[in-house]
């Protein structure tokens, strides 16, 4: 395993020689290895003060549990969402899902590998990607959820389980639906594919907006026998 990361990281140096780092926002050289400039960096909206169950953006001064999941705790324990569903993200986010773009692929990817590093308290058995129906996946050509999954799985060497979940329900595009009516779409959308044998999954995707998908992912997962479940996602969207 040490040799694969070896050969990673010279993967990655080399890369870095021919294509060296560009901030993808203002085309300025790119810092530690991302495609993006520290001031660029640090303009970007960190979602520092959040709901410490399911990230929701909390007012500024505000700390803990939002009232949401005081009210109804979300099936999963924690989720780990370093920005916010805000310009820039919205394009880089939506350049890399329906254009295949892989230059913010690897910024996304880096930019949540950065905050997992620093904040993760324990390293899960599994990494489990949202599935896309596979409709939906013939349109697209490819699960953006998965291509944030893999560098992670490689980073922290967990194993990534690509076709552990099935979604068996298209769903209607949840961004169009209020709060309420997208837990109800998403009700009953996901079935495992195989028996789960792992005790703390983290389920990846690319953006969170009201927590219901993820959350009813992290439903199946524990009524499989999961003790913890944990949510790992580029952004997350305010309520709607
Ligand atoms: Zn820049
Ligand atoms: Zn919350």
């Amino acid at each position: 395993m040490k040799r694969m990361l070896w050969v990673y990281d010279c993967t990655k140096y080399v890369q870095s020689l021919f294509f060296p780092p560009t901030c993808l926002l203002c085309g300025a050289p790119g810092a530690d290895g991302l495609d993006l400039c520290p001031g660029c960096l640090r303009s970007l909206p960190w979602n520092h003060a959040c709901c410490t169950r399911c990230a929701a953006p909390l007012a500024p001064a505000a700390s803990g549990i939002c009232g949401q999941c005081l009210k109804h705790p979300p099936a999963f324990d924690a989720a780990l969402t370093p920005l916010l569903y805000r310009p820039p993200l919205d394009w880089l986010l939506q350049g890399y899902k329906f254009n295949r773009r892989l230059a913010p692929g690897r910024l996304l990817s880096g930019l949540l590998e950065r905050h997992l590093v620093r904040h993760l308290d324990a390293v899960p058995d599994l990494i489990l990607p949202v599935p896309l129906h596979p409709a939906r996946l013939r349109e697209r050509g490819y699960n953006q959820a998965l291509e944030l999954a893999r560098p992670l799985a490689r980073a922290l060497e967990v194993p990534l389980a690509a076709g552990l979940a099935r979604r068996i329900r298209a769903t209607a595009t949840q961004s169009l639906l209020p709060a309420e009516e997208r837990r109800r779409n998403v009700r009953g959308a996901f079935e495992l594919a195989r028996p789960l044998r792992a005790r703390h999954v983290a389920i990846v995707d690319d953006v969170v907006a009201t927590g219901s998908t993820v959350g009813e992912l992290a439903r199946l997962l524990r009524r499989a026998g999961a003790e913890r479940v944990d949510v790992w996602a580029v952004a997350r969207a305010g309520r709607s």
